[in-house]
């Protein structure tokens, strides 16, 4: 028997329901913070990855799904969206037609990470990303929308990790000072930590490793290294996070490893799904566009998890919907009427009613179960006595009244159910 690639996951009809949920807050969320919509090629040239996320980093170094099509060009199923919407907005010249232009996106990403729980290789992800301003109040906005998103949910165990990784000149400066402090103790680092201490020392903080984290706990801090600029812009933004009621803890080992991030980095967990806990990342990277070989423009984003989120809903036993239901199912009583319990199917389908009917030749009783198990408000029953009299009786499947109507009353009977 042929499986779901491991890794991969099928979002079964009964899962639907909350992803659609999520799916229809995060765009009503996005429209009234006046975010549009971009739609990328799941796959993009790998050089667009490499360079957009970094050599140096797990994504590209282990994890991307890279193959040579046809014609010998290297593509990559898309591991995050930055780059791509970087990439998109570099080539339709967005900023010549905007100057600040605000994107969300809603897509399935894939990383060929090890599977475990919160963790897949082709998962989802919501975000956005602020392209051509380096106004702190979007580093804050970009902190506010997922925030909001996650509360209008019903979560509560989460928090907002909060650091500023200042500009690359005082990073420079600090990441010397790490160097120093590290030198004498790299012999005692974990292997990923020690090939970090030359290819990109700041993501040694990154490490899960007991001994590495217990070693950079006295380590000197980048915060304490920032300029004056960077520590206004990083106030600027907690200000506006506590005017707008968002909790935060400033974590000042929250590091991205890349030149092209600056200032703002954050990250939010939730405390209800076990160790794989980043609901959502993000941070400003004013360098990046430039180094895609765009203008020099300012941007911001996050991205969020939708799997984790779901996840975090259940656990914390939020996000319970409504079952699903029908307005009307129509019995058929007898098997030669059933072209007509077909056309008054469409007939109610067309009026936009949510409408089922019998496929299976199934008796009325077993159609009446039927209808109970997919919740349906009213039945329609048409044959027997009653239609050779030229008549259809609706049932109220609450109160269990009756309502009969001649055969000509679609138009009754349609007002009838609308009516509750
Ligand atoms: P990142 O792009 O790595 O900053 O990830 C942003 C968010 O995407 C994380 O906070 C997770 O919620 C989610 N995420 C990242 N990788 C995975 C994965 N392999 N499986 C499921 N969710 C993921």
């Amino acid at each position: 028997m042929i499986k779901a690639v491991t890794g991969t996951k099928d979002i079964l009809p009964a899962d639907i329901p909350k992803w659609r949920y999520l799916e229809s807050l995060v765009t009503k969320i996005m429209k009234q913070f006046n975010y549009k919509e971009i739609r990328t090629p799941v796959f993009e040239e790998t050089a667009l990855f490499a360079r957009g996320i970094g050599e140096a980093t797990d994504i590209v170094g282990k994890e991307m799904y890279t193959f040579l099509d046809k014609s010998q060009t290297s593509v990559t199923l898309k591991p995050e969206m930055t780059a791509s919407v970087v990439r998109s907005f570099i080539e339709h010249s967005m900023e010549k037609k905007q100057s600040l232009n605000k994107l969300f996106y809603i897509s399935p990403m894939f990383r060929q990470e090890k599977p475990q729980a919160g963790r897949l290789r082709q998962f989802h992800q919501f975000g956005a990303e602020a392209l051509g301003s380096n106004n702190p109040a979007l580093d804050a906005e970009l902190i506010i929308i997922p925030f909001w998103i996650l509360k209008s949910l019903g979560l509560k165990n989460l928090t907002v990790k909060l650091n500023s990784l200042g500009v690359p000149k005082s990073r420079e400066n600090y990441k010397k000072v790490l160097k120093e402090f590290l030198q004498s103790k790299i012999k005692d680092l974990s292997e990923d930590s020690r090939k970090r201490f030359d290819t990109n020392i700041l993501r040694i903080f990154d490490s899960k490793d007991e001994r590495d984290q217990q070693i950079l706990s006295n380590a000197p801090l980048l915060l304490e290294y920032l300029d004056n600029a960077s520590l206004e812009h990083f106030e600027k933004v907690k200000q506006l996070l506590l005017s707008a009621g968002v909790p935060f803890e400033i974590d000042a080992k929250l590091v991205r490893g890349l030149d092209y991030y600056t200032h703002t980095t954050f990250e939010i967990i939730s405390g209800s799904i076990g160790s794989q806990s980043a609901l959502c990342g993000g941070g400003r990277y004013d360098l990046l566009i430039k180094e895609l070989d765009g203008s020099d423009t300012p941007g911001v984003g996050f991205a969020a998890g939708i799997e984790r989120i779901l996840l975090a809903c259940e656990n914390e036993k939020v996000l319970s919907l409504n079952e699903e239901s029908l307005d009307l199912f129509v019995v058929t009583i007898d098997e030669n009427l059933y072209k007509t319990a077909f056309e008054y199917s469409l007939f109610f389908r067309m009026q936009g009613l949510t409408v089922e009917m019998d496929y299976l030749n199934r008796s009325v009783k077993a159609q009446m179960r039927e209808a109970n198990k997919l919740n349906a408000a009213y039945v329609l029953f048409v044959g027997g006595e009653e239609y050779i009299r030229g008549e259809i009786i609706l049932k109220n499947m609450k109160g269990s009244e009756q309502f009969t109507f001649r055969k000509t009353e679609l138009d009754k009977v349609y007002q009838k159910i609308i009516s509750g």
